[in-house]
């Protein structure tokens, strides 16, 4: 039995992008998007799916208090707050760095504000020492009387990529014979949980600089989802797209940003789902992805992020078109 919990309404839609696909020199049927972005909670994004069944398993061990780590960006971290305040939860984030960092933007700290979450800033230990941390902030609070239950780093337990299994299973009930999901790996479970649903030869994972070890971190997470193992080998992953590093703004990301912008009017952010895209085209380029092949493309939401993120904010606007009149 699972204690899963409803946190939106599914299926998301899947969608046609003609105009990207002729742009990559693609069929007008070739290329698809499935719209995780539109997520009816909190701002969308493929979190929620993970906090279904994480959440889930909070309530059924009677948490009144979630807790969980990321970076003051998080995406996750923003919908875990956004899951709090549906279900009447208590929130603690965990962030590195101090409150008065100019690195943390705006983007989903605004959002975790209106969703009443405390954030616990950490200083500057590294994310390794993050875990420990949160475990501190969980004795603490369980020393003031609540009960706390830490949600993994990203949602990505064998628990969380299940609502994974089910995003691929969705996913194969609207476009049976799918050849390539393309999608951002970040802290894995959402890859995991889509080879879990779809095997390891139709998707390919884009490393967004997130992990260490992108191929075992899946591997570990989607073997227990399926009744075989799952051998970092056979995963498909791209690791063209990391640039400088996680969040580091990476030109070609920009660019296919622009393109998908552009083309099918998507909006797509800089540290994830703009990454699996440029892997995406440099997929067409190279030959792994070819024409008369059904291709999706997996949008994992995170337009908040795009707004904290200072550095494409700028040359966005800088580069923002006038037109005058005479
Ligand atoms: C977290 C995140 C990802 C990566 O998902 P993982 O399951 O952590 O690999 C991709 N896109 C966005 C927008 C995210 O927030």
């Amino acid at each position: 039995m699972s204690d899963k919990i409803a946190l939106s309404t599914w299926p998301t839609p899947l969608e046609p992008m003609p105009r990207l696909a002729a742009a990559l020199g693609l069929g007008e049927n070739d290329l698809w998007i499935k719209r995780d972005d539109l997520i009816g909670l909190g701002g969308g994004g493929n979190k929620v799916r993970k906090l279904e069944w994480t959440v889930g398993a909070a309530l059924a061990a009677g948490a009144d208090t979630l807790v969980t780590t990321g970076a003051a960006q998080s995406n996750h971290a923003r919908l875990t707050a956004a899951a709090g305040a549906r279900l009447g939860l208590d929130v603690v984030l965990v962030f590195p760095g101090t409150p008065d960092s100019a690195t943390h933007g705006s983007g989903n700290l605004v959002l975790d504000s209106l969703f009443g979450a405390r954030v616990h800033w950490a200083g500057d230990g590294g994310p390794s020492t993050m875990g420990d941390v949160a475990d501190e902030v969980c004795r603490q609070l369980r020393r003031d009387g609540a009960r706390p239950h830490l949600i993994p780093f990203g949602g990505s337990s064998p628990l969380g990529a299940r609502g994974y299994v089910e995003g691929g299973e969705e996913l194969r009930s609207q476009l049976p014979d799918v050849d390539h999901v393309v999608v951002a790996l970040g802290s894995g479970g959402t890859m995991a949980g889509l080879v879990g649903a779809l095997g390891e030869q139709r998707v390919l994972g884009v490393h967004c600089g997130a992990v260490a070890e992108p191929a075992a971190t899946v591997a570990d997470l989607a073997g227990p989802l399926t009744r075989r193992s799952i051998t970092p080998e056979s995963l498909r992953l791209r690791t063209d797209q990391v640039g400088a590093g996680y969040g580091v703004l990476h030109e070609p990301v920009l660019e296919a940003m622009r393109t998908a912008a552009g083309t099918e009017g998507i909006v797509l952010d800089p540290v994830y789902s703009g990454r699996a895209m440029a892997g995406l085209i440099a997929a067409v380029r190279d030959g792994d992805i070819r024409p008369a092949q059904r291709t999706v493309f997996l949008h994992t939401g995170g337009l908040p992020g795009l707004f904290g993120h200072t550095e494409t904010v700028q040359r966005s606007v800088s580069t923002l078109r006038s037109y005058e009149v005479e």
